[in-house]
Order: structure tokens, then sequence, then C-alpha cells
């Protein structure tokens, strides 16, 4: 039934009515109604009482006038008519020289009324047999006596229909104006009284006025007034409806036009469009903010829409490179995981670098468990120039900034750039970065990593090697916590050699039967403290504590790095030699005695012994023990023999070469 959005068809649903017609359905009927039933009500019994007002001050016109005349009549004329020679008589008309009385004369000019083209009609009424002829007929005259009689009122009035046409009827109370009116009442022999006095009532007076054709004038007031209110609501209606058109309809609808236009993206729009002058000035201001709103909107959304197809190539292009990378970190992940040494880890995470971006180098420090010292525990490729204390660093952590801050250290350029004073790289050309290694918020080391390209640490890059690193770092710290945990398993606490486990784990490695048959050849020395108890009697366990960790100190200083020292339990240790044969293993046992005997305790307390001695069993598999126990036997006895021999000695196991070197020794030291 209304235009469509487009405006230019028409549609019965009425979802799709405009604003304008939903408006009109709404207020026009409302409004109609309104004007109808307020001409009609309100009009109507405004006229109404109007003409009621007029209709009685009409009757109180005529009242008057009968009354005056009435009184006229019997004051004046019948005392005149009085003397001369007729009388007075309410059948007057009968005689010819009778004369009306002044009630009879009023019948006579209300009839002579009621014949007036006016259509007036006047009545008088008698509510007593007295007068017959003019007795109370019909209600409305029985209730106004009534009413006027209790009451006292002037007028009864109501509006009636007497022979099919509106008439409004007054009724009002006749008194006795004259002696005359009282005599006669009172000499009647039906009348109700004899005692009527002077200004009695006597009966009523009913006045009719026909009002057909006053309230025919009224209605078609009150139809020419609807009409014109009905054409004056009409045209408030077709007003509103105007603006609404002008205000609304049209610069929404233009409104929506654009917006379509900006967001199916007919053209590109970087400008915001020009709205029609006409359409601009007749839109409300909640329209405007509306078209700005949608407009910065449409700005908002627009340059992503308008740079999607290079953005979504390049964001797929970072979420494959990402993916890629994720995949890449999780194959390492699984390769770091299976490491069984840190050394295995540092190769891995090198390689892994170095696919993501060729370095010169790349340096692995770590503190070590005291954290006092920094260690080098990995270089790439390997560098002969960092030796142990070349760098003060090394024994001042807190020197590298690094390791101080826990934060990252990034050059960019060498040559440029300010570099670290304690940095490895300083003297290289292109950029250097030093990335902390952090397990659980604590920094454990740095990875140095040396680029001969300037400007080499991009965002990217940074991201992948730092990914990298991350990932090692608790590997690393694994690793290391379960080295620290195994050396912990296998080191005597005390002397800082290996404990008896350890010892027993080696030579079960180092000896299987068949190894005789490939020509394998290991020396044991079992070595114990001369007379230690006595130490520890005469100085205290402290100090003995102390001579045990010297000794075992300048035993370990003495054997080469392949040797293998344990304490075997209390004051006696054992010495492993490793394809050495019994006379180098008695050499070596020899050089062990004596650099024992040359230690000057007394620098350790102030009360200590001044000298330590030891005795050492020597044997040797396969040639004295072709087994872990007879080889461990062996020796013991041969330590037997050197304590009961008179200690301070070597002596190798019996039933093969025994020497006493120590006894030689000291002969000749007491002989110079
Ligand atoms: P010998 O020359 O015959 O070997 O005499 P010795 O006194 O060394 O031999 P003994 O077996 O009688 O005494 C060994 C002493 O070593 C007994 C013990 O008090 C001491 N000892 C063992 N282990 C420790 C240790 O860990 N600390 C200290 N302070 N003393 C220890
Ligand atoms: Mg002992
Ligand atoms: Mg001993």
């Amino acid at each position: 039934m209304m235009a469509n959005d487009q405006g230019s068809r028409w549609t019965l649903s009425s979802r799709r009515w405009s604003t304008n017609t939903k408006l009109l359905l709404f207020i026009a009927p409302l409004l109609l109604l309104l004007l109808v039933a307020f001409t009609w009500l309100f009009l109507g019994q405004q006229r109404m009482k109007l003409l009621e007002h007029q209709t009685i001050a009409t009757a109180e016109a005529i009242l008057t006038q009968v009354r005056i005349d009435r009184e006229y009549y019997a004051s004046v004329l019948t005392p005149k008519l009085s003397s001369a020679p007729r009388r007075l008589n309410a059948d007057y008309y009968h005689t010819p020289t009778a004369f009306p009385l002044p009630s009879t004369f009023l019948r006579e000019a209300t009839e002579l009324m009621a014949s007036a083209p006016t259509g007036y009609r006047i009545e008088q009424i008698s509510p007593w047999p007295i007068n017959k002829r003019n007795a109370l007929k019909g209600s409305f005259q029985e209730e106004g006596f009534r009413t006027l009689t209790e009451t006292g009122e002037a007028l009864y009035s109501r509006r009636d229909v007497l022979n099919g046409a509106a008439v409004m009827r007054i009724l009002a109370l006749d008194k006795a104006v004259t002696q005359s009116c009282v005599s006669c009442h009172n000499a009647h022999p039906e009348s109700p009284k004899h005692d009527f006095q002077l200004h009695d009532v006597m009966g009523g007076i009913e006045i009719t006025i026909p009002i057909e054709s006053s309230l025919k004038a009224a209605r078609q007031d009150q139809l020419r007034f609807m009409g014109g209110a009905m054409g004056v609501g009409l045209l408030i209606i077709a007003l509103v409806m105007v603006g609404t058109r002008q205000v609304i309809l049209k610069p929404m609808r233009e409104l929506t036009s654009q917006m379509r236009n900006l967001a199916q993206g007919k053209r590109e729009v970087l400008e915001k469009p020009v709205l029609r002058r006409r359409t601009e000035k007749a839109m409300g201001e909640e329209f405007r903010q509306l078209w700005h709103g949608f407009w910065e909107m449409h700005l908002n959304t627009r340059t992503p829409q308008q740079d999607q197809p290079g953005d979504l190539a390049q964001q797929t292009g970072a979420l494959q490179l990402l993916n890629k990378r994720l995949m890449e970190l999780q194959r390492i992940s699984q390769v770091m995981q299976q490491a069984i040494s840190e050394e295995e880890v540092y190769r891995i995470l090198t390689h892994s670098l170095q696919e993501g971006l060729p370095l010169k180098q790349i340096l692995i420090l770590r503190l070590n468990a005291s954290e006092d010292r920094l260690e080098i525990v990995w270089t790439y490729p390997s560098r002969e120039d960092l030796a142990v204390d070349s760098y003060p660093v090394w024994n001042q952590p807190s020197r590298c900034p690094v390791i101080r801050s826990g934060r990252e250290y990034k050059v960019h350029d060498v040559s440029r750039d300010l570099t670290c004073a304690s940095s490895l790289s300083n003297k290289e050309q292109g950029a250097y970065w030093c990335v902390p290694l952090v397990i659980g918020g604590r920094t454990i080391g740095v990875v140095h990593l040396v680029s001969s390209v300037t400007r080499c640490w991009t965002e990217d890059t940074c991201q992948w090697i730092e990914a990298l690193i991350n990932m090692a770092a608790p590997m690393i710290g694994h690793l290391q916590h379960l080295e620290r945990a195994k050396r912990r398993a296998l080191i005597d606490e005390l002397t800082g050699a290996y404990n008896r486990r350890f010892l027993e784990e080696a030579l079960a490695k180092l000896i299987v039967p068949d190894d005789r048959r490939k020509g394998q050849i290991l020396s044991l020395l079992v070595i114990d403290l001369d007379r230690f108890k006595r130490v520890n009697d005469a100085y205290g366990h402290p100090v003995g504590d102390l001579v045990l960790k010297t000794v075992a100190a300048t035993l370990h200083r003495t054997l080469k790095s392949s040797d293998v020292l344990a304490r075997y339990g209390g004051e006696e240790f054992v010495v492993v030699l490793p394809g050495t044969e019994t006379s180098n293993a008695l050499v070596v046992a020899e050089r062990l005695r004596v650099a024992i005997a040359g230690l000057t305790l007394r620098t350790l307390a102030p009360a200590a012994p001044a000298h330590i001695t030891i005795s050492v069993g020597v044997a040797t598999y396969p040639t004295h023990a072709l087994s872990i126990p007879e080889l461990i036997r062996a020796a013991d006895q041969a330590l037997y023999q050197a304590k009961y021999s008179g200690r301070n000695r070597v002596v190798c196991t019996p039933g093969s070469l025994e020497l006493a070197v120590g006894k030689r020794t000291e002969e000749r030291d007491a002989s110079s």
C-alpha cells in the first residue's frame, strides 16, 4: 500500500511501509476521532445550554409581560369596570354584560398569544377543581408544579416533544394578585381550602416555546463546525506528512542510497560524498550525526578493505612462516630432548642458529656451580685465543652486562655502535649480540653471537634466535642439573676425589674378561696414610680432614688427567693407571709418595703435624690378577707388606717385582 524504499513500488506488507505512511495511519484516525468527539459533545452541549438560556429568558419576558398586564387589568381596569353596570364573571363569554375575572383575562391573553405566528403557547393551569378546564395535565405539569411548590424555585423547565416537534416547556407559579382572586377561591365550594391570602399560589402558568428550528440550526452549526475542524485536522495531517517527507523520508532515502553505495563499494570513495543541498538543509541533526557516524565507520573499515589483497598475502606469508618455524622448533625440540649431554645441546643449537642466519662465531658461556666464574663451554668455530684467564670477565662474571642485568646486549655495527668493554668480539667487523641464557628467571649464562654482516639483527631473525635459545636454555639447565647430581653421586665430598662406587664402575668398564687377549693393561695403587689415627688423636678430627683434603689434592695434581684417583674409604685412596705396566706404576707410586712426604702441613692450621707419609701397594692387571677383586686384593697385600716393612714406602704385590724404594730413599736421606 505504501512506497518501498526506492519510492517506486507499492506493497501491501505493512513492514515495508514508509515512516510517513505509518505515521499517517497512526495519527490521522486518532486526530479525526478526537476532533469529532470534541465538536459533537462539547459544541452540542454548549449550543443546547445556550438555547435553553435563550428560551428561558424569552419565557421570563413573557411571564413578566403577562403578570404586568394582569396586574394592570386587576388594579386599574377591574375597579373601573366594576363601577360600570357590568359584573365580573368567569363565564363572561356567555354573559353579554360580564367581563372576565383577572385569571380569565389571563387565559384570554394567553390564547390570544398562542394564536400568534411565533407558535408560543401560554397556558394557565390550576391544580384544584376550581378551574377544571385548566387542571394539571401530563407528567410535566404535575412534576413541575410539585417541584416548584416544594423548592420555591421560580421556574421549572424541560425539553419535550409535542406533536412531533421539539419544544421547551417552562412552568412558573401563578399567585393571587388581587383580593378578588383570594375571595373567589375561598368562596368556591370545590376549593381545597378557604383561607387563601393575597400572593398565595393559585395555580401555574406554562409557557411552551417551539425550539425545533433552533435545534435544526444548532445541528447545522455543529456539522459545519465539525466539517471545518476535520478540514483543519486534515490540513494538519497533510502538513505533517509533507514535513516528515522533507525532513525524514527524503534525507533518509538519500542517506540509505549513499550508504549502500559505500557499502557495496561501487566506486572508490575517499572523500565524504556530497549530499544534495536540499537534503542537507532539510535533515535534522540526528540524521546529520548518523551520516557522520556512518562515514567515520566507513573510513575505519575502508583501509583494511582496500589494502586487503596485499595485506592478506602478507598475513598469509607471515602465518606460513610462523607455521614453518613452529614445526621447525618442534623438530629441534624433539632432537634436543634426546640429547644426553650439554655439549650435544650446544651442537644442535649451533646448527639450528646457523641454518637461520650464517654466523661467524657462536660462543656459549656458563656460570659455574658457585656462580663466581664464567666458563666458556662452547665455541664455534673453535678459538685458541680464548685461553683460561685471558679475559678478566671469566673470574668476575658481574663485569658482563648480560649476566649482571639478565638483558640482551645488541650491537648492530661494531665499527659505529657503542660496544661492551668485556666483549670477545669488539675488534671484529660486523655485529654481535649477547643473549642471556635464562632458567626460571635466573641467568645462567650468555650466548654470544657474532655476524660479519652489519645490521643483520632484524626483528624476524631475533625472534627466531631467541626462540631457539629460550628452548635450549631449560634443556641445558636440565642436563647441567643431571650432570651435577651424577657428579655428586660419584665424587667424594670431602676430598673431591672419585668415590668407591665410581672406582668400581670405572674398573668394570676398564677390565672385562676378554680384554687380556687384546693386550689391555692397567695398574692399581692402594694408598694408605701412615699412622693417621695419631693425627686425629693429636690434632683433632677437623685437622685430620684438612690433611686428608690436602693429600687428595696433592695426589690429584701429581697424577695425569687420564689417571683415576678415588677415595677407597677412611684414609685410603686407590689410583687406577690405565695402560700402565708395573714398572711405570712403581715410578708413579714413588712420585706420589715423595710428593706427600714433601708436604709441609703446618701451613694448614696452627696446630698440625709437620709431615705425613703414605704407604702404597701396587698390583698390575693382568700380571698379578685376572679380575678386579683379585687385583684389589693383590694391591692390598702389597700395601700390607709396605706397612709391615716400616711404612712410607711402595711395595709391589708379592710373588712378583718388589721394591722398597721408599726404604732405600729413606736410607739415602739418612746417610746424607
Ligand atoms: P696405619 O699406619 O697402620 O694405617 O695406622 P693408621 O692410624 O693410619 O690406621 P688406622 O686404621 O688404625 O686408623 C685410621 C684412622 O683414620 C682412623 C680414623 O680415625 C681415621 N679416619 C678415617 N677416615 C677419616 C676421615 O674422614 N677424617 C678423619 N679426620 N679421620 C679419618
Ligand atoms: Mg687404613
Ligand atoms: Mg693408615
